[in-house]
Order: structure tokens, then sequence, then C-alpha cells
């Protein structure tokens, strides 16, 4: 008899929290000291000057999540009530619903089977919208060099929805800064892990003053932020607070991850395309290729199934996970965040049958930075395998 090789590692576990973190959260423990503005250098304010200088950036807020960090965001723009804000139609299901809390309307716009906005549709869309938001999905980057140029013509903002892309570069220049504010994630599926959290970075005083006082900085909390203090004056009283603030220990977690972003960066992509190439050599896996200016940092491997019906798409993805590899399908499984047409809370399903073509053919398969070669390769394999059988019982 054969031997079976060993099960694949669990794909969903995390990275254990780095060593260095204990002491630091010890010390919080046994003081109690876990809100951020009881001193001047909480390990929150800390985090957000080390995450600024790593992207260089001139300011940085962190907040309760990345949802949290794109509602300030928008806020914090003062655009009139109700405004349009395109954005892309292949996103999370807490990205419109972080538009439709800031008082605005969610206008989505068609992406492509490389899963990148559109830019036929979004120039279509563009006229009388008051405010753009990229959702750069998985980590995949649209074109920021179309997007930037239509946006500053029509003299609109744009927000970067980066949750899913901290370490990805854009022409070298890392993805989260080129729009007027970006948004990152320490959801425990993102690159670095406090299980929530979220940050957003910016160049603007003024948006971040206003983001900062929103966060919950009442009174004179904002003091203890090294920004400007001249919006802040300004702006002290005029807005609502809304209470999304990040803890001390969250911040003590994500620190000392800093310094193993990128050897998470460098094996996430060794890995993603050491088994992108193997897919790409078979007939019926379709991994779409980076922009020419995008360096990706990807945990994830997306891929379209082609000449597969549904029937076989689904033979497909039991079999995989069936192998140790578990397979979503964006618009095939049941209620997924990812699908449109599941986000009922905003009304009328829009027609998008390019992103629905393409949901329904995209698949996910997480691909941590901690899985070795030979794991990848053995990835590769299940789903080659799988492929193979879906194929035959399909034909
Ligand atoms: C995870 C994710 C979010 C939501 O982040 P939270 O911190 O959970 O609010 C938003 N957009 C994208 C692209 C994501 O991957």
């Amino acid at each position: 008899m054969r031997d079976l090789p060993p099960p694949l590692p669990s794909a969903t576990a995390a990275e254990p929290i780095p060593d260095a973190a204990r002491a630091e959260v010890e010390r919080l423990l046994r003081t109690g000291d876990l809100f951020r503005y009881t001193s001047e250098d909480s390990p929150v304010a800390l985090l957000e000057a080390e995450f600024a200088a790593m992207l260089g950036s001139r300011f940085a807020l962190a907040v309760a999540s990345c949802s949290a960090a794109i509602f300030l965001s928008l806020k914090a723009l003062d655009l009139p009530e109700g405004g349009r804000v395109l954005l892309p139609a292949f996103t999370f299901a807490a990205v419109p619903s972080a538009v439709l809390h800031a008082g605005l309307t969610p206008v989505l716009v068609e992406c492509g089977d490389d899963y990148r906005l559109d830019m036929d549709d979004f120039a279509a869309k563009l006229p009388g919208a008051a405010a753009v938001l990229i959702s750069h999905m998985r980590g995949h980057t649209s074109d920021m060099d179309a997007i930037l140029a239509l946006a500053a013509a029509a003299n609109l903002p744009v927000i970067e929805d980066a949750a899913h892309s901290l370490g990805t570069t854009w022409h070298g220049r890392p993805i989260g800064t080129l729009g007027r504010a970006g948004c990152f994630s320490f959801q425990s599926y993102k690159l670095l892990n406090a299980g929530e959290g979220g940050i957003l970075v910016t160049d603007d005083a003024e948006l971040v003053a206003r983001a900062v006082l929103m966060s919950g900085a009442y009174e004179h909390n904002w003091k203890k932020h090294p920004v400007l203090a001249a919006p802040f004056a300004r702006l002290q009283n005029t807005l609502p607070l809304y209470n999304t603030r990040l803890n001390n220990l969250s911040a003590a977690l994500v620190r000392p991850q800093l310094a193993e972003l990128p050897r998470r960066v460098r094996d996430g992509r060794r890995n993603h395309d050491r088994v992108a190439a193997r897919l790409n050599a078979a007939p019926w896996f379709d991994v779409p290729a980076p922009l020419a200016p995008e360096v990706r940092a990807p945990d994830s491997i997306q891929f379209n199934l082609t000449g597969m019906d549904d029937a076989a798409a689904a033979r497909f993805v039991t079999d995989a996970t069936q192998g140790g590899v578990p397979v979503q399908i964006f618009g095939l499984s049941g209620d997924n965040a990812r699908a449109f047409w599941n986000w009922r809370f905003l009304g009328e399903v829009p027609d998008l049958p390019r992103t629905a073509a393409m949901l329904r053919r995209a698949c996910d398969v997480r691909l941590p930075a901690r899985f070795t070669e030979g794991e990848c390769d053995m990835v590769a394999e299940v789903l080659l395998a799988a492929a193979e059988t879906a194929r035959a019982a399909a034909a």
C-alpha cells in the first residue's frame, strides 16, 4: 500500500503571536492600563507612529476595524448627505455597509475576470459621484494610475480599502498611500493579527483631525495624537463621537508583528507564485497576472475555472476540500459575503453581468506564508487532481 502523504496544516490557523508581545501584555494586565488615552505614549499611540513610519505616511489612526477606518475616512471627507460613492462590485459586504453607515449611497462598479475594476464601467458611472472607494480585494490592485487620473480630473477624493493588501506596492509605493486615505485591517485573516482592529493612514491633517475626533477622542484627548493642533481647536465639539477606538492590548499584539512583515510578504509571494505556475500550466485553471506596476503580497490564491459548468465546478470544490484543500467559489457558495447579490440591505440587486460571471468561476484558496514549498506542492496536486476528476465526471 502506498503511504498517504501527511495531512496539510490548517489554512485558517494564524501564526503564533511573537513572544515579544507577552511581556507587554503581562504589563498591561498587571496595571490594567488598557485605554489608549490613559497615557501619552500608549501602545496604540506607538503603533500609530510605527505604522505611519513604515508606510511613509504623515499620520495614522488606529481604530476598532478596517470597516470603522473606511467609515471614518468617508465621514471625515464631509461629503454631501446621500452622495454616490463608487466602489468595486467585487468586495466584502462590510465595505458597502460602511458607505451606507456614513449616510452615503454605494454604487457598485463592474469587475473583470482579473478581479480588478472594469475601467469602462468606472468611467461611465463617475459623473455625479461624490467619492471613490477602491477595495483591493484579496490584494488584487486595480489600475490605480487610471483611477487616480480620472478621479483627479473629476475632483473626487479616493479612499483605499487596503484591508487585505498590506505589503503590496504600486510603482514601488505602498498600497494604501496612493489615495487621500488608506485603511487596513488587523482581523485574524489579514497579515497583521490582533483578532480585530484597523488603522487608517493619510497625509491630510484636516482629514486625520476629523477622524481622530470622531473615533472617540473626546475632550482634549486629541492632544495625545502627535498631529498639528490647528484643526483640532477649530473642530473641537463640532463632530459626533462614534467611539470606535483600538485598545492597548490589541496594539501590543500587533507591534512585534511589524518586524515579521517582510518575511510574511516574501514567503506569501513565493507560495502564491509557486502554486500559480503549476495551476497555469493546466488547461482548466487561469490565475490572472498582476498589472505591470504591481508587486503583490498574497496570503491566498484566486483562480478561475475554465471549461467547467456549475456541476463540474461544484464537484471540483467538493473533491479539493475532501483532499484537504478547502476551496470556495465566491458566487457558488450559499450566502457568500463577497457575492453582491447577497447584499440585500442595499435594496434592488444591481445588474452586473461581468462581475456575476467572474464570481461564479473564481476560486479562493488560502495559502499562508507559513506553508512550506512542499506543502504548496501538495496544495497544487490536490487542486489538479480534483479538476481532473471534475472534468472527467462532466464529460
Ligand atoms: C477584511 C476586509 C475588510 C473588513 O475588515 P475588518 O477589519 O474586519 O472590518 C474590508 N475589506 C476587505 C477587502 C477585507 O479583506
